[in-house]
């Protein structure tokens, strides 16, 4: 039991679900630090307001990100928390850690910090919660010593994410791990130094299912595709019928583009119409599986709603190889990034740029050619301005 009373945090934990009070409060027992967080919480909960002052510039030498300055601004009464810093571990690809590194994470966290943990914050980072000034060089020492990274913070290439991939899932078509290991190395300056109008976010996922929420969530989304037929066992269609499935209320019914057509006995499906959205073969997983010819999708634009609404990602790229070493799409990722630096407003995402000056300019920059599948939403302007260039092809 720690040092507060709590009784509104107590009612969070109601109910059947885990609840982040009773790990909170289970931390109390090793961590002062966590006593006044709960402390400090439940008196926002009482008063209907925030204790934490942002920001404050404070970091680990030689980096610009990865720590994000975090302060109580009623330290008097919770002294625990008058520093309470947040740090940012560059996450494993497709969050896979054994119990050995785990455990070192953590112990060295206990010995320097809140011992509270956030695994992982929305970007994907390890987030360790709760630390002070002072303690900051003594963590990175060890983590760095022991093969760790900090994350990326700030106006930078934010800590790229990805869904588990080949590490599991037999739907993947493009190594997600290994594409974000090759990209998170190749932006190493760009994560840990700063100096882009705002963040820029990369995730991958391995199909359309997309696992990490690229489509919502990054500047730019790569998702695993295929150009190819979806290849389909007729036997275990059958099977799945004999079973009781009702593929045509199902499958063929739900099928976006209504591309699918089953006779009773088989599925036929108009594979120039299909989207990839990968609905039937989630459904019909023994039967249905993705094509051989695999690549990626690059999509643009999505953001949360910190500065103004957001936004979902749209196409950019309908299809590109994704195999080792990846210089086509580094290329294509480094031209489009260039652009956006060089274009934006402080604190102005991607998405928003092409909002305000269309695709146009990005497609020019980064030498993508213009195809059907980059149009987001019909014209509402009734004008087309022809640069002088466009008849010279
Ligand atoms: Fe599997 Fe696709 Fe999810 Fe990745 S996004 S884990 S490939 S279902
Ligand atoms: Fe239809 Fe989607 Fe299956 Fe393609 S993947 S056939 S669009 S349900």
């Amino acid at each position: 039991m720690g040092k507060y009373e709590t009784p509104m945090l107590d009612e969070l934990e109601k109910g059947p679900w885990p609840s982040f009070v009773t790990e909170l409060k289970k931390a109390t027992k090793v961590s002062p630090m966590a006593d006044d967080e709960l402390g400090q919480l439940e008196k926002s909960f009482q008063t209907k307001r925030g204790y934490w002052k942002h920001g404050g510039i404070v970091g680990v030498l030689g980096y610009g990100g990865g720590v994000i300055g975090r302060y109580s601004s009623i330290p008097d009464e919770f002294p625990g928390v008058a520093h309470f810093h947040t740090v940012r571990i560059n996450q494993t690809s497709g969050f896979f850690y054994t119990a050995e590194a785990l455990r070192m994470i953590c112990d060295i966290w206990d010995k320097y910090g809140s011992g509270l943990t956030n695994m992982h914050g929305s970007t994907g980072d390890l987030v360790l919660l709760g630390t002070t000034t002072e303690n900051l060089e003594a963590i990175f020492a060890e983590y760095s010593s022991r093969g760790w990274d900090l994350g990326s913070s700030g106006s930078a290439m934010r800590t790229p994410s990805c869904c588990v991939g080949m590490g599991r899932c037999e739907w993947a078509c493009i190594d997600t791990m290994d594409f974000t290991y090759h990209i998170t190395q190749h932006f190493q300056d760009e994560m840990h130094r700063p100096a882009y109008p705002y963040k820029f976010k990369i995730k991958t996922a391995g199909c359309a299912c997309d696992c990490v929420a690229a489509i919502a969530r990054a500047d730019l989304s790569i998702i695993g595709t295929w150009k190819d037929k979806i290849r389909i066992d007729q036997a275990e269609v059958k099977n799945y019928a004999d079973k009781g499935m009702d593929i045509q209320g199902e499958i063929i019914d739900l099928c976006p583009t209504e591309c699918m057509v089953y006779d009773g006995g088989e599925i036929k499906i108009n594979d120039v119409e299909c989207n990839r959205c990968m609905h039937c073969i989630a459904k019909m997983t023994k039967a249905l599986r993705p094509g051989l010819d695999k690549g990626a999708t690059i999509l643009v634009g999505a953001k949360a709603p910190i500065v103004v609404g957001s936004l979902l990602s749209w196409v950019l790229i309908p299809f590109i190889k994704m195999d080792p070493p990846y210089e086509e799409i580094t290329e294509k990722i480094e031209a489009i990034i260039e652009w956006w630096d060089d274009t934006a407003k402080p604190r102005e995402r991607i998405g928003e740029l092409i909002e305000v000056k269309g695709m146009r300019p990005l497609l020019e920059a980064a030498d993508i050619p213009p195809v059907p599948q980059q149009v987001k939403e019909p014209r509402k302007d009734p004008f087309f301005f022809w640069a002088e260039s466009d008849f010279d092809k």
